[in-house]
């Protein structure tokens, strides 16, 4: 595996993605999601330059921050949270990508000990296997959000189906994108909803077409 070699094709496909949508590549920030290693091998991504660090489960995110806490490096969560163990890592997360439901806002506000940076997760497809809100219970979820002061919701995230063609990705991108328009409109106190999360290794030149701020990219720069 050739780190640097990936690193920089990752870093030279987003820019492009970005130049062909007319946006400057500074609009967009690559997290890198580490999950398919070890400390050392994050740590050598870090060592080429990389800023944001993502992991989807709290134990591995947990072994990252363990080891590369003392860099200069901005902290995702990026998956499924359970509630119990929002108190293990809630205060070492900057961004957390994947709030699903009001209950657990309601536990991440408690345990908080600074402004957490949430993305809400949605479900424009409507694929029963994924987390996340319906465009549908949004709104009425943003009224239950509206008193916890510990969340900042900066925007939405989501997850393309896997099975989901390029016409189908651009669909269920551009939805997410039309619907954070909408909600950034109702003008809710530490409601931004300027950023978007989403793209992944396969779909990122598609979700970065629709406006996403945040690509999670784990594969392409681990691949062989
Ligand atoms: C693993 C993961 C990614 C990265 O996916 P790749 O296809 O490896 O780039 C992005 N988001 C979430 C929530 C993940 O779990």
């Amino acid at each position: 595996m050739d780190l640097k070699k990936n690193k920089s094709f990752v870093y030279e496909q987003v820019a492009q993605a970005a130049a062909k949508a007319g946006r400057p590549a500074s609009d967009i920030s690559i997290v890198a999601v580490t999950k398919y290693v070890d400390s050392h091998v994050a740590e050598q991504l870090v060592n080429l330059g990389v800023k944001d660090i993502g992991e989807n489960r709290v134990d591995k995110f947990l072994d990252k921050y363990q080891t590369l806490k003392d860099k200069d490096l901005t902290w995702h969560l990026i998956g499924t949270l359970q509630r119990r163990k929002v108190k293990d890592v809630i205060n070492y997360v900057d961004y957390f990508h994947a709030l699903d439901s009001v209950k657990l806002a309601a536990e991440i506000q408690k345990r908080a000990d600074h402004t957490i940076k949430c993305f809400l997760q949605v479900n424009v497809s409507g694929e029963e296997s994924k987390h996340g809100f319906s465009p549908e219970q949004v709104d009425s979820a943003l009224e239950e959000l509206a008193s916890l002061d510990k969340l900042e919701i900066v925007g939405l995230m989501t997850m393309a189906p896997i099975t989901a063609d390029d016409r189908e990705l651009d669909e269920i991108f551009k939805q997410t994108n039309e619907l954070r328009q909408r909600l950034k409109e109702r003008n809710i106190k530490n409601m931004p909803f300027d950023d978007l999360s989403m793209g992944m290794s396969r779909d990122f030149p598609i979700a970065i077409s629709n406006g996403s701020t945040f690509v999670r990219i784990g594969t392409s720069f681990f691949k062989e």
